[in-house]
């Protein structure tokens, strides 16, 4: 309700018509939005407009009042926003050499922040590796809605996205403990 003041619109009253807030006191679902919001707050600048990533958090905060398994959107939330802040890991090449990832297995150097071939592995590191079906998974996980994405991580992918982002971030999202205790 708005009343006409004397120089500006005045707003008198209210009404919440669409919120995902009384879903989100759901302790597993609490969990995954503190993530959400824990990512956003390291990785992106105060004062800085990202409509883009605007979009994912409150696309990905919604998703998270609606599903029964909120867990499941967070590979796909971080590696979209890895991928907007241009720090996702190039998925077609390896890492250190740059040649294209043959088909089939790559292994995960998140201190390298990517992907690297057989020939760049080194043998006495204990990569993990990620076989033809987490690659594929792992790019479709990055790709934009509608353009073929995927938005559930099988186990190796969503594993690789987590290492990703503990590299980028110097450190484990505190709220990913809180998510753990909870076995959500
Ligand atoms: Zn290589």
């Amino acid at each position: 309700m708005m009343h006409r003041g004397r120089s500006l619109e005045v707003i008198v009253s209210a009404e919440i018509r669409v919120a995902a807030w009384a879903q989100l006191v759901e302790p597993g679902r609490y969990a995954v939005a503190s993530v959400l919001a824990e990512l956003i707050d390291a990785f992106c600048e105060p004062d800085l407009a990202l409509p883009e990533v605007y979009e994912l958090l409150t696309g990905a905060i919604a998703a998270t009042a609606g599903t029964p398994s909120p867990r499941d959107l967070l590979p796909r939330f971080s590696l979209r926003l890895l991928e907007m802040l241009g720090l996702a890991p190039p998925l077609e090449s390896c890492v250190h050499c740059g040649r294209p990832l043959p088909a089939g297995s790559a292994w995960l150097d998140a201190e390298s922040g990517g992907l690297v071939d057989c020939g760049c592995k080194e043998r006495w590191r204990d990569l993990p590796e990620l076989d033809e079906r987490d690659l594929e998974n792992l790019r479709a996980l990055a790709r934009p809605k509608r353009e073929r994405a995927a938005l559930r991580a099988t186990p190796a992918a969503a594993a690789a996205i987590d290492e990703l982002v503990a590299h980028h971030l110097g450190k484990r999202p505190k709220a990913m403990a809180q998510l753990g205790t909870l076995g959500a």
